[in-house]
Formats: C-alpha cells, structure tokens, sequence
C-alpha cells in the first residue's frame, strides 16, 4: 500500500459553483480567482474546470504562464500587477492584465520605452489600507495612468476589507467611496469577491471576483457551504495505519497532550502537518472514520495523527478516514483549529491533490 493520503478534486462541484456565482450576481463578468496553486486545488485542473469564467485572476507572472501554457485563452489580471519592470515583456506577450496599485508602478509605465498595449486595473484604497491609491491621490494618479503611451485601456477596482461580516457597515460604507473617488472615471468596475457576492449585491457592480466560493466554502464565519448553495470541491481523506488497544492512563503522542481515561482503541491515521493537516487542530476536532465522526486526540504530528476510536469498535487498519470534504465541512475544522478555511486548503501539499470527475 502506499500512503493513502490523498485530496480528491470534484470537478463538477467547480462548475456547480461558478453556476452559483451566475446567479448570485447575473449581470456581472466573472472573474475567477484561481490564486495560491487555485486555492491549494491545482491551478490547471480549477481554470479548464472553470472555462466558462470570462477571466482569471492570479498573484503572479508564473502563474499566469503556467495558465497560458495550458491554453486558457481569457483575460488573465496579476492581481498584484508586476513587481519587476523586466516582468513587461513576458506580460505583454502573454497579453497579461495587470494591477496597478502604488507610484512605483506608476512611475516604471510612464518611463517605459517599449511599445507594449496594456490594460490596465488601476486599484484605489477605498478602506482596506492594504494596497491601492488612496483617494486623495486617485484623481492624479487616473490621469497619469490614462496617458501612458503603453496603457491601451483602464480598469477600476478595489478590494473589501469585511465583506464576510453581513451585519458590519463598513462594506457600504467602502462602497460608497469607491463610487465617489471613481466618479466621471472611464472603465468597468470591481470590487465583490465571495463574501461580497453572497452578501452583498450593490457591490457587483461590472466584474466580480469570487475565490473561495468557488471551491465550494463559505466566507461567513460560523457558517457552511450548504447554507449558500454551494458544494466542497476538495475531499482530504487518509486511512487507518494503526488501531491500537490503549490502557486507561496512557498518553497519546508528543507533549503526552492527552491521556485516555479508559482503555480503549486509539486509531492512527497517515496524515499531519507535513501534509498540510493544520498543527493546530484541538483534541475534539472531528473526522470521519469510514462516514461517521470521530475526534482528534492529543498532539497533531508532521505525517500522523491520533483519533478516538471508543464510538468505532469494528475500526480496522487499511479504514477510510476523511479529514474534511465530502461530510465533513473544512470550515468546522478551520474553526477547530484557530484559522480560517482559506488556511487550510491552500496549505494542502499540490503533490495529493487528484482530480475526480463525477458526472
Ligand atoms: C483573493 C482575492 C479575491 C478573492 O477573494 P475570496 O474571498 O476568496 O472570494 C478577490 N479579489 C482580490 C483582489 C483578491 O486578492
């Protein structure tokens, strides 16, 4: 046998989700974004699943190579847009999108000598204090952008900073400002990504930029796919290596984190935080051991973890056990372990992802 860890990539759900996308926000362009390896879920396999995105939004020019290189013939934005000048060759010959966020970038397309034909999304701070033009300097900084010799066409967008939070409002009040600040400006707008799609509807706006409900998670804090519509993509699943009778008073693992106060079975399952499994998941956090739960015990390690198998009697080496995905929502387990799904998925090791198609 070998290592049985593996995360298994529904295909379908993808497109489920996209439909999901569609219907939440039907008079807007989509542009998936398929960022950190397509969210941990393998960059090529999420973009030819998605084909009928209209762009794709990526972090950077390997990325957008690797896309261009599988064939995917859309829009391609760099959401951060280049961070060296000697990126605007390649750029240009891919016709990339690109995101300009800061005077530097600014400064390199006004020197810049070749003949390149850009478009351009020029990104404004309207309260995320991360990256864009504040709106003191956004005026100026539209005009210079929209002179450049290289930049053929501009775009305008920013970015939300609490989307996924529907009772704060400071989503409207970025809405608000974004409208203003981009007021008598030429070019499409953007500003919802997932939280914003589902929550949010007077910021769809021309473009929107769903991430992580496309994978088929929700953004909402204590929430769950199923509450949105929407279906989990990845399936993390290992099985059973050891199931071992333990004593009343033995304690599971490194740091003797947690000790049985019975005898029981404790099971061994192939996966940990070398895998990406999150170190920091509690004892309590639950899997499903061939369909039905069970929790985590002591100390997660780099290629194991420890499970309670007292409601499992019949366990056996060689059972599935699935870590989350189909059953077992990845945000409980988020929620389990300190962070957020996003965390997780993306950690997963690109070596175990494996696509299945389930039509
Ligand atoms: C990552 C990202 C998104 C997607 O956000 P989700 O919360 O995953 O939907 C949208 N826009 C920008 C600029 C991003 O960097």
């Amino acid at each position: 046998m070998t290592r049985p860890l593996r995360a298994a990539i529904k295909l379908s759900a993808l497109r489920h989700n996209l439909n999901r996308v569609r219907m939440a926000a039907p008079a807007s362009r989509v542009m998936a974004v398929v960022k950190a390896n397509g969210y941990g879920h393998g960059l090529e396999r999420v973009a030819a699943a998605l084909s009928d995105a209209d762009g794709f939004g990526v972090a950077c020019l390997e990325e957008a190579v690797r896309l261009r290189e599988a064939g995917i013939g859309q829009p391609i934005i760099l959401l951060e847009g280049f961070f060296d000048p000697d990126e605007l060759s390649e750029i240009g010959r891919l016709q990339l999108d690109i995101v300009v966020h800061h005077e530097q970038q600014l400064g390199v397309l006004e020197r810049l000598k070749q003949s390149l034909s850009l478009r351009v999304w020029f990104k404004i701070d309207s309260g995320m204090h991360r990256l864009g033009f504040p709106s003191e300097q956004a005026r100026s900084a539209y005009a210079r952008l929209t002179a450049c010799d290289c930049v053929e066409e501009v775009r305008l967008f920013s970015h939300l900073a609490a989307a996924d939070d529907r009772r704060s409002g400071y989503t409207r009040r970025q809405l608000n400002e974004f409208m203003d600040i981009t007021d008598g400006m030429k070019g499409a707008r953007s500003l919802a990504n997932s939280g914003a799609i589902l929550g949010w509807p007077d910021t769809h706006l021309d473009w929107v930029r769903p991430g992580l409900m496309l994978y088929g998670i929700s953004p909402f804090a204590g929430g769950v796919a199923a509450d949105e519509g929407l279906q989990p993509v990845m399936t993390l699943s290992s099985r059973l290596i050891a199931v071992n009778r333990c004593k009343r008073h033995d304690a599971i693992g490194y740091g003797h984190a947690w000790v049985c106060p019975q005898d029981m079975p404790v099971g061994i399952v192939a996966a940990g935080y070398g895998d990406g499994y999150p170190r920091h998941a509690i004892s309590g956090t639950p899997v499903l051991v061939n369909g039905s739960r069970a929790q985590i015990i002591g100390r997660v390690s780099m290629d194991m973890l420890s499970i309670d198998l007292r409601a499992h009697p019949d366990a056996r080496v060689g059972d599935e056990v699935v870590l989350w995905g189909d059953g077992l929502p990845v945000e409980e387990v988020a929620q389990h372990a300190g962070t957020i799904p996003y965390e997780l998925v993306c950690a997963v090791a690109p070596r175990l992802a494996e696509q299945v198609e389930t039509d």
